[in-house]
């Protein structure tokens, strides 16, 4: 099936899509088609409008700040792939952007296209959130920023507004010194261009690496496609908070993530391995989290 018909526009500035936004019935935006043009194409999505982002360059590109990076929203998975400002400190982002299908869909694909989105099988939402992530959105009047733990509402469905566009993505270095945090992206795909069944995103932040036993200060665990928005289990970190990783604990965070989750079951995998697959993707993370934090 072709997509019904629409009118393109391609602005060159935020300030000139804001305004398509502003004045254009059943707009929609396109960013790098990856999604959108599948939802088209079966006539899910019907638009009389497409405002495409892919002129306008001031979305585009990574920038560090004292206290954080600030994200584009057009930036694609491939540049967060391979940024390598973004290995250093937050390792999770580029492993998260590589485990996105194949290189086309990543070379293509952007982070402001997946938060918009909002797919809770998403990697950068779900990474997002455990990096305690916020999203700066913007229209014609306003410019606000939400934390990425309020943004999604309930499947699929978020708090960006009709004329809103998500301008870019900020997250913190502050809380997560390289030195002695650990983090980690882990997903189980049946195939390597399928969504995954469940993927965890772990931190872990120790007191002191170089101790025999060091003490986890802080643990932050989420979850994508464990629930219908992604999903973060602080019962499980506050196990883990205090003392060393151990497997008793470990245990139990696996125990508490499986029962947390509430996964819709899909045609290979039902909702009771799914619940499984999570208690074990946290606690997978979590070790290898706990490693990265050690060494
Ligand atoms: C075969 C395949 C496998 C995939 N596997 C994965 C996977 O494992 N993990 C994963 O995370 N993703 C996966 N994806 C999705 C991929 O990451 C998409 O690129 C992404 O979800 C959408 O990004 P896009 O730039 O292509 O957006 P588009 O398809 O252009 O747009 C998607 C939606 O976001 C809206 N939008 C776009 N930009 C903005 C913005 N700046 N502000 C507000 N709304 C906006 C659009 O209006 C549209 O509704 C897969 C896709 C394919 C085709």
């Amino acid at each position: 099936m072709k997509p019904a018909p629409f009118t393109h526009h391609r602005p060159e500035t935020v300030t000139e899509v804001l305004e398509l936004l502003a004045e254009l019935e059943d707009a929609e935006l396109l960013a790098g088609n990856q999604s959108l043009g599948i939802v088209m194409a079966n006539r899910l999505a019907t638009p009389d409008h497409l405002v495409d982002l892919n002129g306008v360059d001031e979305l585009v590109g990574i920038e560090e700040t004292d206290d954080g990076f600030q994200i584009g929203a057009m930036t694609t998975h491939r540049t967060l792939e391979r940024s390598e400002r973004l290995a250093e400190r937050l390792p999770m982002l580029p492993e998260a952007a590589e485990q996105i299908a194949g290189p086309s869909v990543r070379n293509q694909g952007t982070i402001g296209g997946s938060i918009g989105e909002a797919d809770p099988a998403g990697n950068y939402p779900t990474a997002l959130l455990a990096l305690e992530g916020s999203l700066t959105l913007r229209s014609l009047e306003e410019r606000r920023t939400v934390p990425v733990s309020d943004y999604f509402i309930a499947y699929m469905f978020t708090d960006l507004r009709e004329e809103e566009l998500v301008e870019s993505v900020t997250v913190p270095t502050d809380p997560v010194p390289p030195e002695r945090t650990g983090m980690a992206f882990l997903e189980l795909k049946p195939a390597a261009q399928t969504w995954p069944t469940v993927s965890a995103a772990t931190v872990v932040r120790v007191d002191d690496p170089a101790a025999d036993e060091p003490v986890v200060e802080e643990a932050r665990v989420a979850l994508a496609n464990a629930s219908d928005v992604p999903l973060r289990v602080e019962d499980a970190e506050s196990i883990l908070e205090g003392e060393p990783l151990s497997e008793e604990s470990l245990e139990e965070v696996a125990t508490t993530v499986t029962d947390a989750v509430d996964p819709e079951g899909e045609m290979h995998a039902d909702r009771e391995y799914k619940e499984e697959v999570a208690g074990e993707y946290a606690r997978r993370s979590l070790e290898t989290s706990y490693e990265r934090a050690c060494n």
